[in-house]
């Protein structure tokens, strides 16, 4: 079976690629520029003509996916912008959300072969942060998210724009498939994971590109975080683990039709130092050991359907993939 991978030159992304080629699977990725992605032939270089790479330069129009999505039998659109640059809502929600609608167009008019899409949402499109203490589980939406950016317009966090985009993506594919109903032979599974940790298949020449999650770590370990920040709290997972949730949930039968929480468990930023302490990491703050130890996260994700529905349960220390991690950022030479 082919499946077409949007977005492959992406962190996650490249670790989905992996995962369907080790499954079997023929994979056709779409990238923004070639030249950028060309790592991406040299690494699946020995899957010889299972791995190829199209270009689709602006997802956002019409019909942009019409020829990638011919001969496919699956579609697993990550392709989005996770980045907290911008204040203009525009910037994240019409790249996600009709980058989405635009590829479940092309695959409604021209992909006669597939029979699944596998969207990855986040966990970002189900949590929502203005009720803690809370509990969460896949009937639950962040509709506070886009109230608030429907609302406040600009005046709103990056990170209220990307729940936003998230949310609205999401919920775009889920209309589509209500819409499209008897027209369509393909069902829809949405991945929604949390902060994704573990090392990068990607050229990441210097810190500043890397991607957003993978971010989060080295600015931790670097001393971005002070006082009240380091008793913050995440939900992480590994990106081996989203990526192998992406292979299962195109064949588990029972997938169809879900959205899928894929978490390994929360964190306070403080555990990094704290296990980079334990780690024996040179150079990397401190902050205020210990002080997390026995405090009571806010946000609970259940992970029923991930082991049920896809046979996950992703429990990988935080130390291991913080090991990995730091061990990653010194191949890459970051200071
Ligand atoms: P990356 O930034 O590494 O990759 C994003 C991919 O999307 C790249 O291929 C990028 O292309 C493409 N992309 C971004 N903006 C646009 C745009 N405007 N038009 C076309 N393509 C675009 O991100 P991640 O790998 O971290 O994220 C991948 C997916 O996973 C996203 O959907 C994200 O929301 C989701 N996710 C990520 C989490 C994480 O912690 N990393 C957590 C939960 C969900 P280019 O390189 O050309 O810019």
């Amino acid at each position: 079976a082919k499946v077409l991978v949007t977005g492959a030159n992406g962190y996650l992304a490249t670790w989905v690629v992996k995962k369907y080629l080790e499954a079997g699977y023929s994979v056709r990725g779409t990238v923004r520029s070639l030249s950028k992605s060309a790592f991406l032939v040299d690494k699946f270089a020995n899957y010889g003509d299972r791995f190829e790479l199209v270009v689709v330069e602006d997802i956002t129009k019409d019909g942009a996916f019409d020829e990638a999505v011919r001969g496919v039998d699956v579609i697993a659109h990550t392709a989005s912008p996770f980045h907290y640059r911008s204040n203009n809502p525009d910037d994240l929600i019409i790249p996600a959300v009709r980058g989405t609608t635009s590829i479940l167009n092309s695959a409604l008019k021209h992909g006669s072969n597939v029979k699944r899409v596998v969207l990855t949402s986040s966990v970002v499109a189900i949590f929502d942060l203005t009720s803690l203490p809370r509990i969460f589980n896949e009937s639950d939406w962040n509709d506070a998210s886009v109230e608030a950016v429907k609302t406040k317009g600009s005046a709103v966090s990056p990170y209220t724009i990307y729940q936003a985009s998230k949310t609205l993506a999401e919920k775009a594919a889920w209309q589509f498939v209500a819409a499209h109903k008897s027209e369509i032979s393909w069902d829809l599974v949405a991945i929604n994971p949390p902060w994704i940790f573990g090392p990068s298949l990607s050229p990441a020449p210097t810190v500043d590109d890397i991607n957003t999650s993978q971010r989060e770590i080295y600015d931790t370990l670097t001393g971005a975080r002070t006082g009240a920040q380091l008793r913050g709290e995440g939900t992480w997972v590994h990106v081996a683990v989203v990526a192998e949730a992406h292979v299962r949930a195109t064949h588990a039968v029972a997938a169809g039709g879900q959205r899928i929480l894929v978490t390994s468990g929360p964190f306070f930023y403080q555990d990094f130092l704290d296990l980079a302490a334990e780690l024996g990491i040179p150079n990397v703050s401190r902050g205020e050991p210990g002080s997390t130890k026995g405090l009571p996260f806010a946000i609970t994700l259940e992970t029923k359907k991930a082991e049920e529905v896809l046979g996950l349960m992703p429990a990988t220390p935080l130390k291991d993939v913080l090991a990995e991690s730091v061990e990653d950022f010194k191949a890459r030479g970051y200071a």
